[in-house]
């Protein structure tokens, strides 16, 4: 499809698309948007950046407006689940402007800021609530929210939700929505665990699906940096002092890092905000919205930013640690190159890192260009560099970390928790453990691949 006029939408929502200067409906909305206008349920695999937000906000504004009637007191005709409070913020963003030319009641139900808002936002009905989980379940629990009148249910970052570990929430939730509705449930990926989910969820669902997650970075201009460990600051530092940088997203692995980083940044003279999930709502906003104006060009964060946020004009992408799940890389490095922008990707990688590493060249299918900057020391550690992803056992240091990580939940790294203040403090030693077992398992490999390297 060329255009959007070929959907049939509401001439009010047509005006508002044309407003934001969509000229022509990206693959995940050409499939979904036909679909969603007949009522059937979709079960959608696309990542953010795709265009899935007015994939699914269209149709249901739409029908919103097709059998408008006054929602009913304490109660949604919409609710979208969100995994965090940033997406939740852009989805509501979303439907506001393509909502702009209708009157339509939208609010916003999120962890981190007082109830007292949201109880009253809710008191006369909406038409579209977008929420978090655990903040949904306080309302209904506070009895300031009743779902049983809810006609379209979107489930948004699924296999999100299912890594954050909401699922039991969601499912009660579900459980408490009429039967009678529409579904549209959305997902990166589609692991096991998510189509089940689906299956329980959904009534017939019509399957669309849009480019899998390792090919969307062709756009992207990725480098790797091999530095040592410690060296990791000054790097940053002089990367972003030789980079033409409009904005930089700057990954660490742990919050405390991220304000570590940040400190070493501002301590150089760069200015640079944090984002991540010991911060306030009121602190991640004010981090953002700078960010977003454009500010403070330098934002460092966890992986709560890696999906989800949408920034334009964010130049470059820095991984400060590599992530210890490759297709985190992929989902970081994509807040970058978006809406057919082009952007650089920059991963600093020390000697510890190198499993994972390998575990993303293999998920992309294209080894990095790397340069050096590493002293003899740390060479001695690694091959000096790789212009093909390394054998298959050299994985073991990534799989090792990540199998850690499934085992042990509550680490304050883990893509599993993010917010656990018992673990942020035990992280330190937890951390300095991990480098140096995945450093013996890596001169382990080398032990054991040695012979046969010399064979071939
Ligand atoms: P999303 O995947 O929903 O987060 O959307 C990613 C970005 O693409 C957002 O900034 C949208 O405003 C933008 N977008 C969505 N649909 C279109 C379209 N058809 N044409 C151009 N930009 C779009």
């Amino acid at each position: 499809m060329t255009s959007f006029d070929g959907f049939g939408l509401n001439e009010a929502i047509a005006r508002a698309i044309a407003e934001e200067k969509y000229a022509t409906p990206t693959p995940i909305q050409e499939q979904t948007i036909p679909i969603a206008l007949s009522r059937h349920d979709v079960m959608g695999i696309a990542q953010t950046g795709t265009g899935k937000t007015a994939a699914f906000a269209l149709p249901i504004l739409h029908h919103l407006v097709t059998s408008a009637r006054p929602p009913q007191r304490k109660s949604c005709r919409t609710l979208v689940l969100c995994p965090t409070r940033e997406l939740s913020g852009q989805v509501l963003d979303s439907f506001r402007a393509y909502a702009r030319h209708l009157s339509i009641r939208s609010t916003l139900a999120i962890g981190g800021v007082s109830m007292g808002g949201q109880v009253r936002a809710l008191l006369n009905g909406v038409d579209v609530l977008v929420a978090t989980p655990g903040r949904l379940l306080d309302l209904v629990k506070s009895n300031a929210l009743h779902l049983s009148s809810v006609e379209f249910l979107v489930i948004d970052e699924a296999d999100r939700m299912l890594d954050m570990g909401f699922i039991v929430d969601v499912r009660k939730i579900v459980f408490k929505l009429p039967t009678e509705r529409q579904t549209l449930l959305f997902s990166a990926t589609m692991p096991a665990a998510v189509v089940e989910l689906a299956a329980q969820m959904l009534r017939n669902p019509v399957r669309v699906a849009v480019t899998p997650v390792a090919s969307t970075v062709e756009r992207i201009d990725q480098r790797i940096i091999r530095v040592d460990r410690g060296a990791k600051p000054i790097v940053l530092v002089d990367v972003l002092r030789h980079e033409t940088i409009d904005r930089a997203l700057i990954f660490t692995r742990t919050k405390h890092g991220a304000d570590k980083v940040a400190r070493s940044l501002i301590k150089a003279g760069i200015a640079a905000g944090t984002l991540h999930g010991n911060k306030s709502q009121s602190q991640r906003e004010r981090a953002l919205a700078s960010f977003r104006k454009g500010d403070v060009k330098t934002l460092v964060a966890t992986d709560i930013a890696a999906r989800g946020l949408d920034v334009d004009g964010i130049s470059h992408v820095v991984n400060f640690d590599l992530p210890n799940v490759p297709e985190t890389y992929v989902h970081r490095i994509g807040r970058t190159a978006r809406a057919g922008a082009k952007g650089v990707a920059i991963s600093l990688c020390d000697a510890e890192e190198a499993g994972l590493l390998h575990d993303i060249e293999k998920l992309i299918r294209k080894a990095i260009p790397a340069t050096d900057r590493r002293t003899h020391s740390d060479r001695a550690q690694m091959p000096a560099s790789r212009s093909h992803p390394a054998p298959r056992s050299a994985r073991s240091s990534g799989d090792r970390q990540r199998r850690r990580y499934r085992e042990d939940p509550t680490r304050s790294d883990s893509p599993h928790k993010q917010h656990t203040s018992g673990a942020e403090r035990r992280h330190g030693k937890r951390e300095q453990a991990d480098d140096s077992s995945n450093a013996l398992a890596y001169v382990a490999f080398l032990r054991r691949s040695a012979p046969r390297r010399q064979q071939a």
